[in-house]
């Protein structure tokens, strides 16, 4: 067993064994480097590129800190478009496999509210969407985010690029201070180092060297 094994991590068994599953046996470098900073619990701000296997580096543990018998939005992760939501909730799902019943609801622009708002009455453990729409559902009241654990921001550069900082300060005013958040972003320009002392708790910054 290698290091970089995610047998290493001490995951819960049916938890690796759905990995191993996947064909995930050794983590990515971005992985390796964050997850046992995230199991542990530590804020992060992590710089990896495109296809690196962010989602899971983010993705496993906010599983692993969820309470499946407590249905409230216990996790969510901010994404820039509707394609990247949708990609991230579907991995997510596929992670989540190896921890039984998991409700993963997207949330994105674009999209009717009904069927939305549906599947929040109905109870998710965890939200994926884009900034605008979340504001949207806080705005209603249909989305309630008091007993929120994990906040990730993916692709947090793409996101700032695309002008939604202050959509993501309000979000982020609306969670529970006392929250893991982690940060999630393919380069690393500067109006996201400021945005990371407002957002994150003594974040761990990790970045993953590409090779040329
Ligand atoms: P990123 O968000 O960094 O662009 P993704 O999370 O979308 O990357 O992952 C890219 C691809 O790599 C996905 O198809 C995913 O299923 C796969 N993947 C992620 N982690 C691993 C791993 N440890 N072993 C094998 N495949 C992986
Ligand atoms: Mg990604």
């Amino acid at each position: 067993m290698s290091d970089t094994s995610f047998a290493a991590l001490q995951l819960p068994a049916p938890f690796l064994a759905n990995l191993t599953q996947l064909g995930y046996h050794d983590m990515t470098p971005v992985q390796a480097a964050t997850l046992p900073l995230a199991l542990g619990g530590r804020d992060l701000i992590a710089q990896a590129k495109t296809g690196s296997g962010k989602t899971a580096a983010f993705g496993i543990g906010m599983l692993l800190r969820l309470n499946q018998a407590l249905f409230a939005v216990q996790g969510m992760v901010l994404c820039p478009t509707r394609e990247l939501a949708d990609q991230v909730a579907n991995e997510l799902r596929r992670l989540a496999r190896g921890i039984g019943n998991v409700k993963i609801v997207t949330l994105t622009g674009g999209m009717p509210m009904r069927p939305q708002i549906a599947s929040l009455e109905f109870g998710a453990h965890i939200v994926v969407g884009t900034p605008g729409r979340i504001q949207d559902h806080i705005g209603k009241r249909t989305l309630d985010l008091a007993r929120l654990r994990t906040l990730v921001l993916d692709e947090a550069d793409r996101m700032t690029d695309m002008g939604f900082y202050d959509e993501i300060a309000a979000i982020v005013r609306e969670c529970p201070s006392h929250r893991q958040t982690l940060l999630f972003s393919a380069t690393y320009p500067d109006d996201i180092r400021e945005a990371t002392g407002r957002f994150l708790n003594n974040p761990e910054e990790v970045a993953v060297e590409t090779r040329h």
